[in-house]
């Protein structure tokens, strides 16, 4: 109703008394304060609302000055200019801080009018407020959940962009640079998925702590969703300065993290790149940055890397998913076999089916890159049904052809675990091809297991009930013990690659691997160990006990071709009888046949336990 049409409707109540009435029920029921004054400003009513807004009963107000309300939170000037205003255009509207019976302080709207006759002084002023701290706190909740993470509290992927526009704005002005840099966290999904999402929650809340404190207060960090965390570092003098905030954050992450009583470690990938070097807006250096993350993931994981401009086009995520899904289906994966030697007979014991992707364009890709792509893409269990037919073929193909039956392990991911298709297809692919299972073997990382001990178990003794043999690999990269181990049905340990490469430099690391061997042996497994690649780690194995080694010392990951040539025929040929001369000594390269070196060669059909 505007100002004309009450007059009009009041002015039809002609009655004094009635329309003090109707004056009364109104103030009563409205949801606004309402205060009246007389000329000199003594309170001389209030309503309902007034005392719910500000906690004082009617009879506390009137006779005093609304001066009662007073927050001290404005200077005398504000007051001044409300006067003022009022006096001279007889109203006056504003936000102004008062402060309630309680002590509280509260924002609030009102409107103030003067009530007097023509040409007379105020009469009466009437004010009527309304309490904002609500509405405002409403408005900052909304405003939290459009712009905030509500997991970690920290920024969203659209705030973000907003800072790092804003940071780009500065920059420009003070010719200054900014730093962007996105950070993955490495193996978050395998702990996710094996630890259950209560336990990631808390580990990405602490990561987003880590790293909101790893860098100054003006630095924004936001989290973009799943384990992607983004960081606006502005006003720097020089790109390095990104080097050392990457240093820092990198430092705070690899710090262990306790779960469930075990330490843990989290550690990330972190891609920079930098104003205006990489990027002339926020999209572009977005986009950069993105690059530079899947170059530090290339470069295998836990390190940072700048955008180089140089290294051709940002490598397009998209497009390589969308080709790894094609490679699937067009057959360009394929297994290479890396052979395992019995340390005491020099003989073969078997065999590590790896994969290879041969891309169209961009060459070989490495399994330790396109692995983690296609579990973030959910191809993984697809994958690795391809591995284990494609094994199954190659050992049926190898016995139709009369070649020694050795075992041979594959790969299998964490996915996998949980993929009752996967267990299935155990069972049917050796009965369909008539294999022992016991010629298979499924590698598992401990850290796998050990995300869901109970859980492993059951999955581990299902796979053992179909016959195969399970292999716990990368053993002592996680962090699991041997004694913990004890508890899960296990056939074959295989020691790590970083501990075999500095048994010869390090006496701390030869002990742990003697200690490693010695237990798994006690406890019934037989033990490998991975990445031996000279005769001095050959030797130090063999006198600690190891069943045997697997490395370049002997021989590469090789095609099938070769496998079949250079070490299948010569066991055949051993079979037939009399002994087989070593295969020539060659350079050891990817997909080169064994050194002699290493090896004395002969045919074996071995056992599982070496
Ligand atoms: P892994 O299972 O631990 O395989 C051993 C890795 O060490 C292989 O890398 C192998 O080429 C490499 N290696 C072997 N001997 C030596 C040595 O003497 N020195 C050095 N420096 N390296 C050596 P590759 O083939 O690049 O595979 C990397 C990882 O990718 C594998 O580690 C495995 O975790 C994963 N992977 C490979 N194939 C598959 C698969 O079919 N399925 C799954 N889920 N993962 C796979
Ligand atoms: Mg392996
Ligand atoms: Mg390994």
């Amino acid at each position: 109703m505007n100002k004309s049409t009450a007059s009009i409707a009041f002015a039809a109540i002609e009655d004094e008394k009635l329309f003090r009435v109707v004056a009364e029920n109104i103030f009563a029921s409205v949801n606004d304060g309402i205060i009246i004054t007389d000329g000199d400003g003594v309170i001389v009513y209030t309503n309902t609302s007034f005392t719910e807004i500000t906690g004082y009963e009617q009879a506390e107000a009137i006779g005093r000055k609304p001066k009662m309300l007073r927050s001290e939170m404005h200077d005398g000037a504000f007051y001044d200019n409300l006067w003022s205003c009022l006096l001279i255009n007889g109203h006056w509207h504003g936000d102004i801080w008062n402060r309630r019976k309680c002590g509280e302080a509260y924002l609030q709207h009102m409107k103030i009018h003067s009530v007097q006759s023509v040409a007379e002084e105020p009469k009466y002023y009437v004010a009527a407020f309304r309490d904002l701290t609500e509405i405002r706190r409403k408005d900052s909740h909304i405003k939290k959940l459009t712009q905030f993470d509500p997991l970690t509290a920290l920024p969203n992927r659209f705030l973000l962009m907003d800072r790092l526009e804003q940071a780009i704005a500065i920059a420009a002005r003070d010719h200054k640079k900014v730093g962007l840099l996105f950070i993955d966290l490495d193996r978050f999904k395998a702990i996710n998925e094996g630890l259950g999402h209560t336990v990631g929650d808390e580990i990405l809340q602490i990561i987003g702590q880590r790293i909101r404190r790893s860098v100054r207060a003006m630095d924004t960090v936001a989290r973009s969703g799943g384990d992607e965390f983004m960081v606006v570092a502005g006003g720097l003098a020089c790109a390095e300065d990104c080097a050392i905030v990457a240093d820092t954050i990198a430092a705070a992450l690899t710090a262990d993290i306790t779960v469930k009583g075990s330490p843990l470690c989290v550690g990330a990938s972190i891609g920079i790149a930098v104003y205006p070097d990489d990027g002339q807006d926020a999209q572009d250096l977005m986009k950069s940055a993105d690059a530079a993350l899947y170059m530090a993931k290339s470069a295998g994981r836990g390190t940072f890397r700048f955008f180089q401009r140089n290294q051709g086009k940002p490598i397009d995520h998209l497009r390589l998913e969308m080709d790894l899904r094609a490679a699937v289906k067009n057959n360009e994966l394929e297994l290479f076999y890396q052979p395992q030697i019995s340390l005491a007979t020099g003989y073969l014991h078997g065999f590590e089916a790896l994969l290879r992707w041969q891309h169209p364009s961009l060459g070989t890709i490495s399994p330790t890159d396109f692995i983690p792509m296609a579990e973030e893409i959910g191809l993984i269990r697809e994958i690795g049904l391809w591995v284990l037919r494609q094994v199954c073929r190659h050992i049926a193909d190898w016995r139709g052809q009369g070649y020694a039956m050795v075992p041979i392990a594959i790969n299998v991911a964490a996915a996998q675990l949980h993929d009752e298709r996967f267990l299935q297809a155990l069972e049917a692919e050796t009965r369909a091809r008539d294999i022992p299972a016991s010629f298979l073997h499924v590698e598992l990382t401990e850290s796998m297991l050990m995300q869901n001990p109970d859980y492993a178990a059951e999955t581990l003794r299902r796979m053992q009930d179909t016959g195969v043999k399970v292999a716990v690999d990368d053993f002592g990269t996680g962090y699991s013990s041997l004694a913990y181990l004890r508890t899960l049905p296990i056939d074959v340990l295989k020691i790590d690659r970083s501990f075999i490469s500095s048994i010869e430099c390090e006496e701390s690391t030869a002990k742990i691997v003697r200690m490693i061997i010695g237990l798994a042996k006690a406890l019934g497994m037989t033990v490998i160990a991975e990445g031996v690649e000279n005769q001095e780690q050959a030797g130090f194995l063999r006198s600690a006990g190891c069943h045997v080694a697997q490395g370049y010392l002997y021989a590469r990951p090789l095609p099938v071709m070769e496998i079949e040539r250079n070490w299948l025929a010569a066991a055949r040929s051993d079979r037939v009888g009399g002994h087989v001369a070593a295969p020539a000594p060659v350079t050891v390269t990817e997909g080169a046949g064994p050194s002699a070196e290493g090896l004395s060669w002969q045919q074996t059909t071995c056992t599982v336990s070496a």
